[in-house]
């Protein structure tokens, strides 16, 4: 599809929408915002980390026009109140239209039935899950309040929730599958208003997240890279080209997919040697 013009200037796939974005001075939210403010909107970063969300800021100025409007705010979306103050700041703005969930969490103690401790199994969840579902409630409010007749909001599952895996982590498996589960039924729901809802599945990446995780040990490393058809990891820009095609209207009639971006490894028997 050939990219939109006004009097022949090429103007980006998403000019005009507000968007914001949780967990974005991490890998996928920091690339997601770069490529969302590259292709026109403007974006809220949202990050629990106040140092973090400066950092990528700096990032995102290095590499996008400095006309774009792209504000930060220190939000943990676990908490109801903080995710409202994001939603609410875009009201000057003239409201939200792309919502990216996708702040997240994958703790050091998660493990699996017998050894999760419970305050990480809360944890978990009140980051990964209650924190979709403020995210998506604010989103829908802002959307029926400035009377918009679309919108996108993209929540951040993995794969986790589609194949089982031997190495546990049980409070983010769980959090990840009603992530899924959670993102269908809001789509169903809002589909007559406009609003679409999508779920990103990622496979393993190349982000903090889980490199921090693995760290040097490398055992730990090839029990995963083997499952690639492809041999490696995901890169953080592979899953934010498609949160940016499911906030744009090219994907207008995409709605309460688990959007899967795994290089193939969910559809993986024996991969190549
Ligand atoms: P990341 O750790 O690089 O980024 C996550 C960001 O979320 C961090 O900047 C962190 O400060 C922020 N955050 C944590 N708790 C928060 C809270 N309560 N409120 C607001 N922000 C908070 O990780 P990433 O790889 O970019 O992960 C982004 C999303 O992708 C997560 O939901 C993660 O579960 C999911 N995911 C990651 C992988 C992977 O291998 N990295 C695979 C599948 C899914």
């Amino acid at each position: 599809m050939s990219a939109p013009t006004i009097n022949s200037i090429q103007i980006g796939r998403l000019h005009n929408k507000n968007a914001i974005v949780t967990g974005a001075a991490g890998g996928i939210g920091l690339e997601t915002s770069i490529l969302f403010a590259k292709e026109g909107a403007n974006v809220l970063m949202a990050d629990i980390s106040g140092p973090a969300l400066e950092k990528a800021l700096a990032k995102l100025k290095q590499v996008v026009p400095s006309h774009h409007k792209v504000e930060t705010q220190v939000s943990d979306v676990s908490k109801e109140a903080d995710v409202k103050a994001l939603v609410d700041h875009l009201d000057a703005w003239g409201g939200v239209d792309i919502m990216f969930n996708n702040a997240g969490i994958m703790h050091a103690d998660d493990a699996d039935a017998v050894d999760t401790p419970e305050k990480i199994w809360d944890l978990t969840q009140a980051i990964n899950v209650k924190g979709v579902w403020f995210g998506s409630k604010h989103a829908v409010l802002s959307l029926r309040k400035h009377k918009k007749t679309k919108g996108s909001i993209i929540n951040t599952a993995s794969v986790v929730a589609l194949v089982g895996s031997a190495t546990p982590q049980l409070a983010y498996t769980a959090s990840k599958g009603a992530v899924l589960a959670m993102t269908r039924e809001l789509a169903i729901v809002h589909a007559r208003e406009g609003f679409r809802f999508n779920a990103l599945c990622p496979a393993p990446l190349n982000t903090p997240l889980l490199q921090d995780w693995l760290g040097d040990d490398q055992p730990k490393r090839h029990r995963r890279e083997v499952h690639f058809p492809s041999g490696r990891f995901g890169e953080a820009i592979e899953q934010a080209r498609a949160v940016l095609f499911l906030a744009s209207d090219d994907a207008s009639y995409i709605n309460g997919q688990d959007f899967v971006v795994d290089g193939g490894m969910t559809k993986a028997y024996v991969t190549p040697e």
